[in-house]
């Protein structure tokens, strides 16, 4: 193929004026449309010469060669087309002459009259005397414009000028109809058709050159004619797409040369609706794989969208609910595990935590020790301050007995004042120095605690026991815990006891029976 390609309407405006030009010159041949220039030149010189030839000859006649020279000469100057003339006799004199005729005379050959040299012989008495010879100026044009203005040459080249131009122009007009690569026969129409897509065609420069009856069902506009025109001149979908996109989509396709889309482009309707459509923008190229359009489809995606926006909405509203529903499961779990009053875990939630660690502590082989706790003289704080002053009384134990735990440590609030604590990989001492503290801390900070009394004094006796079997069960600790509570109230109260089994003595831990004796000492 040659590497020159042009485009459909030059190539048919050339062959167009290829025809035309032919035709021109058929008839031309035929019937001699451009006249013949040199033929009427020539009998236009000869008239003239044979005229000059018998003014001339009355001249000759009289033999005044001064007269005729001077008529050569005024010859000459007034005709431009005369370069020179002279006279000449039979035996080649010279007898006068017009202009420079030695220089521009050039005897022409068999003595036979040529276009640019006229020779008419002058006859004296039936005989030939001598000759007048004329030399005309070269047909040719002497400028590229003369050149031009010459009808065989002007005709012609006005023809394929004009014709040209008009033609290009005719055809640019019925550009879509005669473009080959751009005519699309009615069998791929018809096809197009039966798509439930909009399709729509256009060339490099944006014409419209098909869109199906899918198309025409995105906008009421969109029924009116469309082929002919510019995309730019669909009111109803150049300017909604151009403000959804950041460069055109069809531009950005035939540019890239690659498929461009959009999932959901809104087309505004009248009355306020709106049509949303997924759009896709493919090149379009020809047999030499040149990008020579777009194909656009539209797809009507409005239900879609609809239905994923409501699924969406009710996905939030659900989601919503859910994590309202998580709060407030949290919430019940929270009532349900921890004590309203204190906020340390109620007795259901403590033995269900404690069996946990009970039986991780066994597995483990870890120590547990377990502790029960009781306000000492409590009814005595609601006899005299009343039950708003107990309760909070029974919230500052509580959060002091929990400050003085770890992690993994267990606070429940087991019933009224009553407190149990389990502590896990503690053995005996150990669990008898955290005891002591929550008691000293209590005796210490409880009372003041209590913003509401001056003065006032709040002490809890322990009661503890560390496992000493793994058949042990939390219930059996804690009846253990709680004989040794028994044991420090039956001691004076304020005191830590302790019993490991059921058939030793509850003993008091040692120290916090000197600290307690100090006190009521005291
Ligand atoms: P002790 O030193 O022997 O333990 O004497 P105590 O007065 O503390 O005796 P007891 O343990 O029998 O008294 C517990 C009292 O605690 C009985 C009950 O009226 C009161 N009580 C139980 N639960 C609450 C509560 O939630 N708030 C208040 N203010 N009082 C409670
Ligand atoms: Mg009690
Ligand atoms: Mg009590």
């Amino acid at each position: 193929m040659s590497a020159l390609r042009l485009s459909p309407s030059i190539s048919i405006t050339l062959g167009l004026v290829s025809l035309t030009l032919l035709l021109f010159f058929m008839l031309d041949t035929v019937v001699g449309v451009v006249p013949d220039r040199h033929a009427q030149l020539r009998e236009v010189r000869e008239k003239v010469s044979t005229n000059l030839a018998l003014q001339l000859g009355s001249l000759l006649q009289a033999d005044d060669r001064e007269i005729l020279r001077e008529t050569l000469r005024a010859v000459q100057q007034r005709d431009d087309d005369i370069l020179s003339l002279g006279i000449r006799l039979n035996d080649g004199e010279l007898i006068a002459q017009g202009g420079y005729h030695q220089k521009f005379w050039a005897p022409p050959p068999d003595g036979k009259s040529t276009i640019t040299h006229v020779q008419i012989p002058v006859y004296m008495q039936d005989r030939i005397w001598g000759h007048i010879e004329i030399s005309f100026r070269r047909p040719e044009a002497e400028s590229f414009i003369a050149w031009l203005r010459q009808p065989d040459i002007a005709l012609p080249a006005a023809i394929f000028f004009f014709g040209s131009i008009l033609y290009y122009l005719y055809l640019r007009r019925v550009l879509n109809h005669l473009d080959p690569t751009q005519v699309i026969p009615d069998r791929v129409n018809a096809a197009l058709d039966t798509l439930t897509e909009g399709v729509m065609i256009i060339d490099r420069r944006e014409n419209i050159l098909l869109v199906n009856e899918g198309f025409k069902k995105l906008h009421p506009d969109a029924v009116k004619a469309c082929l002919g025109k510019k995309l730019k001149q669909l009111p109803w979908l150049y300017p909604a797409i151009a403000a959804q996109t950041r460069v055109l989509p069809w531009r950005q396709a035939m540019e890239s040369e690659q498929a461009v889309s959009y999932a959901s482009l809104k087309i505004p309707q009248p009355g306020d609706k709106i049509r949303i459509v997924s759009l896709n923008a493919a090149p379009v190229r020809d047999s030499q794989a040149k990008v020579q359009g777009c194909l656009i489809t539209f797809s009507d995606v409005t239900e879609r969208e609809r239905t994923n926006s409501k699924l969406r909405l009710a996905l939030n509203r659900l989601q919503d609910s859910q994590s309202k529903i998580e709060q407030q499961n949290r919430e019940l779990q929270r009532l349900a595990n921890y004590d309203q009053l204190t906020g340390i875990l109620n007795r259901r939630a403590f033995f269900e935590r404690g069996e946990e660690i009970l039986r991780f502590c066994v597995q483990s082989r870890m120590s547990l020790v377990c502790i029960m706790s009781d306000i000492d003289h409590f009814k005595s704080i609601n006899d005299n301050y009343g039950h708003p002053v107990g309760d909070a009384a029974i919230k500052v134990v509580a959060s002091l007995l929990s400050k003085n735990t770890r992690h993994n440590d267990v606070v429940g609030r087991y019933g009224g004042e009553e407190f149990c604590i389990l502590l896990p990989g503690l053995d005996e001492a150990q669990g008898f120095e955290i005891a002591n503290r929550m008691r000293e801390s209590i005796e210490r900070l409880a009372g003041k605690g209590v913003r509401s009394i001056e003065g006032l004094r709040i002490t809890s006796s322990f009661g503890m026991v560390v496992q000493t079997s793994p058949d042990q069960t939390l219930p059996e600790l804690i009846e253990l815990a709680d004989q040794a509570l028994y044991h420090a109230k039956e001691n004076g109260r304020n005191k830590v006891a302790i019993l490991n089994d059921l058939n030793e003595t509850p003993r008091l831990a040692p120290g916090a029976a000197e600290a307690a004796s100090a006190v009521e000492a005291g």
